[in-house]
Protein backbone atom coordinates (compact mmCIF):
# COMPACT_ATOMS: atom_id res chain seq x y z
CA UNK A 1 0.00 0.00 0.00
CA UNK A 2 0.81 3.33 -1.16
CA UNK A 3 -0.27 6.33 0.26
CA UNK A 4 0.14 10.13 -0.63
CA UNK A 5 -0.77 13.12 1.99
CA UNK A 6 -1.78 15.89 -0.14
CA UNK A 7 -1.80 18.26 2.86
CA UNK A 8 -0.01 18.49 5.83
CA UNK A 9 0.74 21.41 7.79
CA UNK A 10 4.51 20.24 8.93
CA UNK A 11 5.44 23.68 10.62
CA UNK A 12 2.75 23.26 13.06
CA UNK A 13 3.07 19.29 13.88
CA UNK A 14 6.52 20.60 15.33
CA UNK A 15 8.35 23.84 15.53
CA UNK A 16 11.77 21.78 15.86
CA UNK A 17 13.06 20.69 12.68
CA UNK A 18 14.79 18.28 14.09
CA UNK A 19 11.10 16.44 15.29
CA UNK A 20 10.02 17.96 11.51
CA UNK A 21 12.15 15.46 10.13
CA UNK A 22 11.70 12.72 12.36
CA UNK A 23 7.61 13.19 11.56
CA UNK A 24 8.29 12.40 7.97
CA UNK A 25 10.16 9.37 8.33
CA UNK A 26 7.88 8.27 10.44
CA UNK A 27 4.91 8.83 7.74
CA UNK A 28 7.02 7.25 5.53
CA UNK A 29 7.51 3.87 7.60
CA UNK A 30 3.75 4.08 7.57
CA UNK A 31 3.75 3.62 3.80
CA UNK A 32 2.98 7.98 3.18
CA UNK A 33 5.18 7.88 0.04
CA UNK A 34 4.81 11.43 -0.49
CA UNK A 35 3.81 14.45 1.08
CA UNK A 36 2.74 18.24 0.35
CA UNK A 37 3.85 20.65 3.10
CA UNK A 38 1.63 23.79 3.01
CA UNK A 39 2.52 26.69 4.65
CA UNK A 40 0.75 28.70 6.98
CA UNK A 41 2.19 31.95 6.51
CA UNK A 42 5.07 32.92 3.81
CA UNK A 43 7.59 32.96 6.53
CA UNK A 44 7.36 29.47 7.60
CA UNK A 45 7.13 28.32 3.98
CA UNK A 46 10.91 29.61 4.39
CA UNK A 47 11.97 27.90 7.12
CA UNK A 48 9.86 24.44 7.05
CA UNK A 49 11.04 24.56 3.06
CA UNK A 50 14.82 24.80 4.24
CA UNK A 51 14.82 22.20 6.29
CA UNK A 52 13.14 19.74 4.53
CA UNK A 53 15.01 20.44 1.23
CA UNK A 54 17.10 16.95 1.80
CA UNK A 55 13.74 15.04 2.55
CA UNK A 56 12.91 13.83 -1.53
CA UNK A 57 9.24 12.56 -0.44
CA UNK A 58 8.51 15.43 0.68
CA UNK A 59 6.71 18.37 -1.59
CA UNK A 60 5.16 21.84 -1.00
CA UNK A 61 2.94 24.33 -1.76
CA UNK A 62 3.09 28.41 -1.34
CA UNK A 63 0.33 30.62 -0.97
CA UNK A 64 -1.57 33.00 1.64
CA UNK A 65 -4.11 31.60 3.61
CA UNK A 66 -7.17 33.55 4.30
CA UNK A 67 -5.46 33.66 7.61
CA UNK A 68 -3.25 35.96 6.77
CA UNK A 69 -5.18 38.28 5.01
CA UNK A 70 -4.59 41.23 7.13
CA UNK A 71 -0.76 40.74 7.11
CA UNK A 72 0.21 39.09 4.16
CA UNK A 73 3.61 41.24 3.45
CA UNK A 74 4.41 43.70 0.98
CA UNK A 75 6.09 41.62 -1.27
CA UNK A 76 3.45 38.43 -0.81
CA UNK A 77 3.28 38.30 -4.40
CA UNK A 78 7.33 38.10 -5.03
CA UNK A 79 7.70 35.08 -2.65
CA UNK A 80 5.20 33.03 -4.33
CA UNK A 81 6.79 33.61 -7.63
CA UNK A 82 10.07 32.90 -6.34
CA UNK A 83 9.11 30.11 -3.84
CA UNK A 84 7.36 28.45 -7.52
CA UNK A 85 10.53 28.23 -8.84
CA UNK A 86 11.75 26.11 -6.16
CA UNK A 87 12.59 22.22 -6.64
CA UNK A 88 9.60 20.46 -5.12
CA UNK A 89 6.67 23.19 -4.94
CA UNK A 90 3.74 21.91 -7.13
CA UNK A 91 0.84 23.91 -6.25
CA UNK A 92 -0.30 27.22 -4.93
CA UNK A 93 -1.99 27.36 -1.27
CA UNK A 94 -3.82 27.07 0.72
CA UNK A 95 -5.45 30.16 0.13
CA UNK A 96 -9.18 30.86 -0.19
CA UNK A 97 -12.74 32.31 2.21
CA UNK A 98 -12.95 31.62 5.50
CA UNK A 99 -16.53 33.38 6.86
CA UNK A 100 -16.47 31.38 10.01
CA UNK A 101 -13.21 32.81 11.54
CA UNK A 102 -14.17 35.81 9.44
CA UNK A 103 -10.26 37.02 9.06
CA UNK A 104 -10.61 40.83 8.02
CA UNK A 105 -13.59 41.40 6.13
CA UNK A 106 -14.95 39.39 3.15
CA UNK A 107 -13.62 41.89 0.39
CA UNK A 108 -10.43 41.91 1.34
CA UNK A 109 -10.63 37.93 1.53
CA UNK A 110 -12.38 37.21 -1.82
CA UNK A 111 -9.59 40.21 -3.43
CA UNK A 112 -6.32 38.17 -1.67
CA UNK A 113 -8.40 34.70 -3.16
CA UNK A 114 -8.96 36.20 -6.81
CA UNK A 115 -5.48 37.51 -6.84
CA UNK A 116 -3.38 34.53 -5.95
CA UNK A 117 -5.64 32.46 -8.62
CA UNK A 118 -4.34 34.91 -11.15
CA UNK A 119 -0.68 34.49 -10.07
CA UNK A 120 -1.11 30.68 -9.98
CA UNK A 121 -2.21 30.80 -13.40
CA UNK A 122 0.45 32.37 -14.57
CA UNK A 123 2.64 30.49 -12.79
CA UNK A 124 1.23 27.36 -14.23
CA UNK A 125 0.54 25.88 -10.82
CA UNK A 126 -2.24 23.80 -9.51
CA UNK A 127 -4.26 25.34 -6.38
CA UNK A 128 -5.26 24.25 -3.06
CA UNK A 129 -8.39 25.69 -1.60
CA UNK A 130 -9.71 26.40 1.78
CA UNK A 131 -13.55 26.87 2.23
CA UNK A 132 -15.27 27.50 5.68
CA UNK A 133 -18.74 28.75 6.09
CA UNK A 134 -17.93 30.42 2.02
CA UNK A 135 -19.15 27.59 -0.15
CA UNK A 136 -21.02 29.67 -2.69
CA UNK A 137 -18.33 32.48 -2.90
CA UNK A 138 -15.65 29.87 -3.83
CA UNK A 139 -17.57 28.01 -6.53
CA UNK A 140 -18.55 31.30 -8.20
CA UNK A 141 -15.33 32.47 -7.69
CA UNK A 142 -13.41 29.38 -9.39
CA UNK A 143 -16.17 29.09 -11.83
CA UNK A 144 -14.52 31.94 -13.81
CA UNK A 145 -11.02 31.75 -12.08
CA UNK A 146 -9.60 28.32 -11.84
CA UNK A 147 -6.38 27.85 -13.54
CA UNK A 148 -5.89 26.08 -16.28
CA UNK A 149 -4.11 23.53 -14.02
CA UNK A 150 -7.17 23.11 -12.05
CA UNK A 151 -7.93 22.45 -8.02
CA UNK A 152 -8.45 20.80 -5.08
CA UNK A 153 -10.71 21.44 -2.63
CA UNK A 154 -9.12 20.67 0.69
CA UNK A 155 -10.71 19.60 4.03
CA UNK A 156 -13.32 18.41 2.32
CA UNK A 157 -17.06 19.84 4.93
CA UNK A 158 -20.04 20.22 2.44
CA UNK A 159 -22.38 17.91 1.24
CA UNK A 160 -22.88 16.18 -1.86
CA UNK A 161 -24.87 18.30 -3.85
CA UNK A 162 -22.16 21.30 -2.88
CA UNK A 163 -19.74 17.88 -4.45
CA UNK A 164 -21.86 17.71 -7.44
CA UNK A 165 -21.51 21.14 -8.57
CA UNK A 166 -17.33 21.11 -8.09
CA UNK A 167 -17.17 18.15 -10.04
CA UNK A 168 -18.56 20.41 -13.02
CA UNK A 169 -15.14 22.26 -12.71
CA UNK A 170 -13.35 19.24 -12.76
CA UNK A 171 -12.27 19.92 -9.20
CA UNK A 172 -10.49 17.37 -7.18
CA UNK A 173 -11.88 16.55 -3.23
CA UNK A 174 -9.78 15.99 -0.82
CA UNK A 175 -11.08 13.98 2.50
CA UNK A 176 -9.31 14.65 5.68
CA UNK A 177 -9.71 13.23 8.88
CA UNK A 178 -13.23 14.47 9.50
CA UNK A 179 -14.74 11.70 6.66
CA UNK A 180 -13.98 9.17 9.69
CA UNK A 181 -16.24 10.72 12.09
CA UNK A 182 -19.40 8.79 12.57
CA UNK A 183 -21.67 11.83 12.37
CA UNK A 184 -20.44 13.48 9.56
CA UNK A 185 -23.53 11.63 7.26
CA UNK A 186 -23.05 14.67 4.39
CA UNK A 187 -18.87 13.54 3.59
CA UNK A 188 -20.18 10.26 3.83
CA UNK A 189 -22.72 10.31 1.43
CA UNK A 190 -20.03 12.18 -0.61
CA UNK A 191 -17.35 9.76 -0.24
CA UNK A 192 -19.56 6.89 -1.38
CA UNK A 193 -21.35 8.70 -4.25
CA UNK A 194 -18.53 10.76 -5.94
CA UNK A 195 -15.97 9.15 -8.89
CA UNK A 196 -12.92 7.85 -7.84
CA UNK A 197 -10.92 9.57 -9.82
CA UNK A 198 -11.25 13.19 -8.53
CA UNK A 199 -10.84 11.78 -4.87
CA UNK A 200 -7.50 12.49 -2.78
CA UNK A 201 -6.66 12.24 0.80
CA UNK A 202 -4.97 14.13 2.97
CA UNK A 203 -4.20 14.69 6.99
CA UNK A 204 -4.65 18.10 7.35
CA UNK A 205 -2.41 17.88 10.10
CA UNK A 206 -1.58 18.45 12.82
CA UNK A 207 -5.62 19.19 12.97
CA UNK A 208 -8.66 16.74 12.02
CA UNK A 209 -7.13 13.56 13.47
CA UNK A 210 -9.27 10.11 12.50
CA UNK A 211 -11.58 8.74 14.85
CA UNK A 212 -8.78 6.00 15.46
CA UNK A 213 -6.50 8.15 17.04
CA UNK A 214 -8.69 10.27 18.80
CA UNK A 215 -7.53 12.56 21.37
CA UNK A 216 -4.21 12.18 19.78
CA UNK A 217 -2.20 15.41 17.74
CA UNK A 218 -2.74 14.40 14.53
CA UNK A 219 0.20 13.47 12.11
CA UNK A 220 0.89 11.75 8.58
CA UNK A 221 1.87 8.91 9.86
CA UNK A 222 -1.85 8.15 10.83
CA UNK A 223 -3.17 9.02 6.85
CA UNK A 224 -3.88 5.02 6.71
CA UNK A 225 -6.93 5.70 9.16
CA UNK A 226 -8.63 7.46 6.67
CA UNK A 227 -7.72 5.61 3.97
CA UNK A 228 -8.89 2.03 5.44
CA UNK A 229 -12.35 4.44 6.16
CA UNK A 230 -12.80 5.07 2.83
CA UNK A 231 -11.95 1.45 1.19
CA UNK A 232 -14.69 -0.10 3.71
CA UNK A 233 -17.27 2.60 2.92
CA UNK A 234 -16.69 2.14 -0.81
CA UNK A 235 -16.31 -1.73 -0.37
CA UNK A 236 -12.80 -1.91 -2.35
CA UNK A 237 -10.10 -3.47 -1.01
CA UNK A 238 -7.67 -1.17 0.71
CA UNK A 239 -4.67 -1.67 -1.78
CA UNK A 240 -6.88 -0.93 -4.75
CA UNK A 241 -7.99 2.33 -3.32
CA UNK A 242 -4.88 3.48 -2.01
CA UNK A 243 -3.41 2.52 -5.52
CA UNK A 244 -6.30 5.13 -7.14
CA UNK A 245 -5.83 7.65 -4.75
CA UNK A 246 -1.68 8.16 -5.41
CA UNK A 247 -2.09 7.53 -8.79
CA UNK A 248 -4.57 11.06 -8.71
CA UNK A 249 -2.15 12.81 -6.53
CA UNK A 250 1.01 12.15 -8.44
CA UNK A 251 -1.38 13.44 -12.08
CA UNK A 252 -2.62 15.83 -9.96
CA UNK A 253 0.63 17.73 -8.36
CA UNK A 254 2.41 16.31 -11.86
CA UNK A 255 4.91 14.23 -9.99
CA UNK A 256 6.92 11.80 -12.03
CA UNK A 257 8.99 10.02 -9.63
ZN1 LIG B 1 -4.75 23.19 6.03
Amino acid sequence: MKLFDTHAHIGLIHEDPIEQLIITQEARQSNVEHIISICNSLSDFDYVYSNLETASHIYHSIGVSPSEVQNPGVDWEMKIIEGTKLDRVVAVGEIGLDYYRKFGNRDSQVELFIRQLELADKLDKPVIIHNREAGEDVLSILSEKLPARGGILHCYSEDWAYAQKALELNLYISFAGNVTYRNARNLHETARNMPLDRMLIESESPFMVPSAYRGKRNKPAYLHATAEFLAELRDMPIEEITEILYTNSMNFFGITD
